[in-house]
C-alpha cells in the first residue's frame, strides 16, 4: 500500500510527537455527514486521514457527522462503509456524532452557567442584520445580557419542545466586534422538530457544526483534526468551545488542508445528487460519476485512486488537478494487471480469398504485451474476418502503415495479409476487403523473408461475439465562456465484435481490448446474455508530467 510522504501535516505531528503534547498517541478521524455518497474529493480526506493512523501506528475513526437531522439516509451510510473499505482502509471504530448529543447539551449548559452562552430571539434575518460586514463590525443582539436564570430555563425550555423551528437560537457569547464573522456570537444550537434516524424525536434541538465538531473530537481523543482549508477560519471558535468547556486536558487540534479540485467534474454533493434526481445520469454509481461508487463501477482500481491521492499531495493551497492525471494513475495500474483481448468496434469485414473456405485454424495469442507469465489463448482463425475501422483507409496518409488497398500488413498473432480489393455497397459504403495471405508467415514459423510496417488486430467473423461498448467521456466539460457544463457526449454506447474467449469474463473483470482501452465487464448489467462492458480509460495518455 502506498505510504504518503511527509507533508506538512506529518511535521506539525512529529514536532508534537517530539514534545510529547499528546503522548505518543495519534488518532485521527473520517467524519463524512451522511447525506450523500462520497466522492473522490473524500478518497484524498480518507486516505490522508487513514494513511496518517497507519504511520504513526494510531488510530483513524470512521465517524458519522450525523448532527442535521433532516438529510440523512441509511442508503449513503451502507454506501459510505462500502467505499471507505473498497479503498482499502478499516475503521478503528465506527461512531456516531448523535451519540454525544447529551454531552453536547451539557456542554451548552456550562458555556450558559459561564456566561458565555445566550438564548437569542432575532430571527434569522435581523441576525443577519446585526451581525456586521467583513469591514463593519456586528452590534450586539438585545437577548445578550439575559440572566444566567433566565438562559438556563429558555435552554432547557427549548430542548422541552416549546418552541417552534426558528424561533429561538442560543449562541455563544464571544464578541460582536470580532474581525473574524465566526466570532460574532455565533449560533451553537437550533431548534429542528424532525426525527432523527439514530435518536427519533428524543431532541428538538440540534447543535451547529461549529459547536459539535470540536466535542466529537474531542470525546474521542482525537489529536490532529484534519480538514478542509475553508474551516481556516473556523479554528479559533474550534478552540474556544474546547477551551471554554473546559472538560479536555489536551483538546484535540484541527489541520486544514486544501480540498481536492478536479477539471472534468463537479465535486459537490448537492451538484451530484441533482444530477442523480434529475435523471442526467443512471444514479450515484453511474460510470461516469465521481462519486467512489461511480469510479469502482467504471472500473478504477483502488490501488491507483490511492496512487493518485498520493500523486497530488497534501497542500496547504487551493488548486485545480488535471483528471488526466487520475486517468494515468489507473492505466500505470492496469498496465501490468490485465490481459488483453481482441475486440473490433468499427468493424469492416475482410475476405481472404486464398484460404481454404471450410478451414478454421487456433491461432497461440499473448495475453499480455507486457507480462509474458501472463500466458498465451488459442484464438480461432478462418476465411472471413472483422478488422477495425480505424484500420483502414482506402486513401491512405502519409505515413499510415495499416491496411489500404495493394498493402500488406500483419494480422498479429496470424499471417502477413495483403488487401488486394475493396468492395462497395450500392451506398458507396465499404461492404468487405477481399485480401490474401501468405501462408509462409504464419506467426511463430520464425519466418524472416520480409518484414511488414504495420500489425492490425482481428477476430474471426464466424465465431465472434457481439458486446455492448459504453465508452465513457468526461461528465463536464467547458463551454464557450470556460463553465463547466454537462457533456452531451458523455457516454456512446456501441456494438462490437470480441474473439469468444469473451463470454467466460465475469461481471467486474478487466480486459485491455487491443488498441482500444481498458474496459470492464459492468459488475451491474454483465450476464452471459448481456456482454456490457464499459470503458475504464483509453490508451493513450494526455497527461504530461510538469
Ligand atoms: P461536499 O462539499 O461535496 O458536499 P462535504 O465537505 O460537505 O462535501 P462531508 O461529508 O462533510 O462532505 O466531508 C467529510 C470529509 O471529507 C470532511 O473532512 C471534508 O473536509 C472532506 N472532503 C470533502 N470534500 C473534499 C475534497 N474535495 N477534498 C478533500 N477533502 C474533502
Ligand atoms: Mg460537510
Amino acid at each position: 500500500m502506498a505510504e504518503s510522504n511527509n507533508n506538512f501535516i506529518h511535521n506539525i505531528i512529529d514536532a508534537d510527537l517530539e514534545s510529547g503534547k499528546y503522548g505518543n498517541k495519534v488518532y485521527t478521524r473520517f467524519p463524512p455527514e451522511p447525506n450523500g455518497y462520497l466522492h473522490i474529493g473524500h478518497a484524498k480526506s480518507i486516505c490522508l486521514n487513514f494513511s496518517t493512523a497507519k504511520k504513526y501506528g494510531g488510530k483513524c475513526n470512521l465517524r458519522y457527522d450525523d448532527t442535521n437531522p433532516v438529510k440523512e439516509d441509511m442508503e449513503y451510510i451502507n454506501a459510505i462503509e462500502a467505499d471507505v473499505r473498497w479503498l482499502g482502509w478499516e475503521w478503528d471504530e465506527r461512531l456516531w456524532a448523535s451519540d454525544y448529543f447529551q454531552t453536547m447539551y451539557d456542554g451548552a449548559v456550562e458555556l450558559i452557567k459561564k456566561g458565555k452562552a445566550f438564548v437569542c430571539d432575532l430571527t434569522a434575518d435581523e441576525m443577519k442584520e446585526y451581525r456586521g460586514t467583513l469591514t463593519e463590525p456586528g452590534k450586539e443582539s438585545p437577548y445578550r445580557n439575559r440572566s444566567v436564570e433566565e438562559n438556563l430555563k429558555l435552554f432547557e425550555e427549548m430542548k422541552a419542545g416549546k418552541y417552534a423551528d426558528g424561533e429561538k437560537v442560543l449562541r455563544a457569547k464571544i464578541d460582536m466586534s470580532s474581525p473574524n464573522i465566526n466570532m460574532r456570537d455565533p449560533v451553537i444550537y437550533r431548534i429542528v422538530h424532525a426525527t432523527h434516524h439514530n435518536t427519533g424525536d428524543e431532541w428538538c434541538i440540534y447543535p451547529m457544526y461549529d459547536y459539535a465538531h470540536p466535542i466529537e473530537d474531542a470525546i474521542e481523543g482525537i489529536t490532529h483534526s484534519i480538514c478542509t482549508l475553508e474551516f481556516e477560519d473556523h479554528r479559533p471558535l474550534y478552540d474556544w468551545v474546547l477551551k471554554e468547556i473546559g472538560w479536555w486536558e489536551t483538546p484535540p487540534q484541527q489541520i486544514e488542508f486544501a480540498r481536492l479540485n478536479l477539471t472534468n467534474t463537479v465535486m459537490s454533493k448537492r451538484y451530484l445528487k441533482a444530477l442523480v434526481d434529475e435523471g442526467a445520469v443512471e444514479g450515484w454509481d453511474d460510470p461516469r460519476m465521481p462519486t467512489i461508487a461511480g469510479i469502482r463501477r467504471r472500473g478504477y482500481t483502488p490501488e491507483a485512486v490511492r496512487d493518485f491521492c498520493d500523486k497530488i499531495g497534501v497542500a496547504k493551497a487551493n488548486s485545480l488537478v488535471e483528471v488526466s492525471l487520475l486517468e494515468s494513475c489507473v492505466r500505470d495500474d492496469l498496465k501490468e494487471k490485465v490481459q488483453s483481448r481482441n475486440v473490433i468496434e468499427k468493424p469492416i469485414k475482410v475476405i481472404i480469398t486464398n484460404y481454404p473456405e471450410d478451414q478454421t485454424e487456433m491461432m497461440e495469442i499473448e495475453n499480455s504485451a507486457v507480462v509474458p507469465e501472463m500466458g498465451t489463448r488459442m484464438v480461432p482463425f478462418s476465411r472471413e474476418l472483422w478488422v477495425d475501422g480505424d484500420d483502414f483507409m482506402e486513401v491512405p496518409e502519409k505515413k499510415y502503415f495499416r491496411l489500404f488497398p495493394g498493402n500488406e500488413v500483419r494480422f498479429k498473432g496470424a499471417y502477413f495479409i495483403t488487401c488486394n480489393e475493396v468492395v462497395k455497397n450500392e451506398d458507396g459504403t465499404i461492404k468487405e476487403l477481399l485480401c490474401t495471405y501468405d501462408p509462409e508467415t504464419r506467426s511463430g514459423s520464425g519466418f524472416e523473408g520480409r518484414k511488414v510496417k504495420g500489425t492490425i488486430h482481428w477476430v474471426d467473423a464466424k465465431t465472434a461475439v457481439p458486446i455492448t461498448i459504453r465508452n465513457y467521456n468526461h461528465l463536464m466539460i467547458p463551454d464557450e465562456e470556460g463553465k463547466n457544463v454537462l457533456n452531451p457526449d458523455s457516454v456512446e454506447i456501441t456494438t462490437g465484435y470480441a474473439e469468444p474467449s469473451i463470454v467466460e469474463a465475469n461481471p467486474g473483470d478487466r480486459f485491455q481490448f487491443f488498441r482500444h482501452g481498458y474496459y470492464i465487464a459492468d459488475a451491474k448489467l454483465f450476464s452471459k446474455d448481456n456482454l456490457v462492458f464499459n470503458r475504464i480509460v483509453d490508451l493513450k495518455s494526455s497527461y504530461k508530467p510538469k
